[in-house]
Parts: structure tokens; sequence; C-alpha cells
């Protein structure tokens, strides 16, 4: 990968990522809004608001597999038919989670990330230790989420740039056959489309 990929990294903030920052420590000063709020806005954008997209996305494709052909072979077209884009040209392309393959994406270098499926990134997928250590030792991190892989199972970490941004399809899990596409939508988590946990099957879901 050409140092290019990252060109967005070094640059300044771009003046409405300043004129936000202004306005939000004005808001605070004032106190017209605490750093709470402003905590609880950004939470909800990366934990629920933004990831619904995505979650839909894998959930179309799991019921129909003309669709998840589409989303395996271009995933920036198939997922601007269920309106999600805009992402300032960057592709997305969607990797298959298999009973053999695993998938996890990280940036090395800073927080690139699929924003119109996911929303903002949570705070550890910006992380040191995540973005170096997932590269190094996949499969410690993985264990630290909690998934367990078997030698069985090749992991695969790839690597987002500002132009290349990746989401995981996870694997539809046993025991929801009889699911509408909205409640496997429910199932479906922001961390298993990044790739450090799998969905689970509806009676361990929460
Ligand atoms: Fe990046």
């Amino acid at each position: 990968m050409s140092g290019d990929h990252h060109g967005h990294h070094p640059e300044p903030e771009s003046p409405a990522a300043l004129r936000a920052r202004a306005i939000e420590s004005l808001l605070v000063e004032k106190g017209l809004i605490s750093t709470d709020a402003i905590d609880l806005i950004v939470r909800a954008y990366e934990q629920d608001i933004g990831p619904m997209n995505g979650a839909r996305v894998v959930a179309k494709a799991w019921t129909d597999s003309a669709y998840k052909d589409r989303l395996l072979t271009d995933g920036t077209d198939a997922i601007a038919e269920l309106g999600y884009g805009g992402n300032q040209g960057a592709e997305i392309v969607v990797l298959e989670n298999t009973a053999t393959v695993h998938n996890v994406v990280v940036c090395t270098l800073c927080s690139c990330y699929p924003w119109p499926v996911l929303g903002l990134p949570p705070s550890w997928y910006k992380s040191a230790p995540y973005r170096s250590r997932v590269v190094r030792e996949p499969r410690s991190v993985l264990r630290e989420f909690g998934l367990e892989l078997g030698p069985e199972v090749e992991v695969r970490v790839w690597d987002s740039t500002a132009e290349v941004r990746y989401m995981v399809l996870p694997e539809r899990p046993a025991g929801a056959e009889s699911l509408s596409e909205p409640e496997l939508a429910a199932l479906v988590t922001r961390d298993a489309m990044i790739g450090v946990v799998k969905v689970q099957a509806p009676a361990l879901a929460r």
C-alpha cells in the first residue's frame, strides 16, 4: 500500500471539523450543553443509528442470494441500492465470513471506516493497541472480544484506507431460519460487521 492511501491523515482538520469543535467548546463553556450530552449523541451514532444501515444490508444479503452476490461483487453499488452512500467517493468492499474464513477489519494508520453502513467508529477501533495488535496477533485480540476461532479457520485482516473501506458480512446464525428480514437485522451488531465477534443465534442475542 502506498503512503498516498492515507493522504487524508496528516492533513490539518477540515474547516467544518474546526468549526464543529469551536461550536462545541462554546456551547459547553456557556453551559448550553454538557459534554455528557455530546457523548450521548456520539454514542448513539456509534452504536445504534449508524450500524443499523449495515445491519439492513446484512439481513438483505442473508435473505436474498442475488443481492448477496451483487454485494460481494460490488459492495458500493449494492449498498447504494438500499440508499446508503455518499462517502466522499470511497469504495466499500464487503467480505464474507464463512465456517473456514474469518475476516476482521482495521485501519492501521488512523481510523478509516465505512461510515455509510457503520456510522462512527468506536473508540477501541481508533486505539493504537487495536490497530497494531490485530495485525500481529489477530487470534489473541479476537479472544479478548470473546471470539475463539479453531485452527481450521483462516483469519484474514484487512487494512482500510481512505479509498477502500471494508465491511464484514457475518455468518447467518443457526436458529434464525424463521425470522423476517427486520428481525434478522436486529440480531446484527456493529462489532460483527467489523469482524471482532459473530452474530449470536436469536436465543443468545440480547
Ligand atoms: Fe485511516
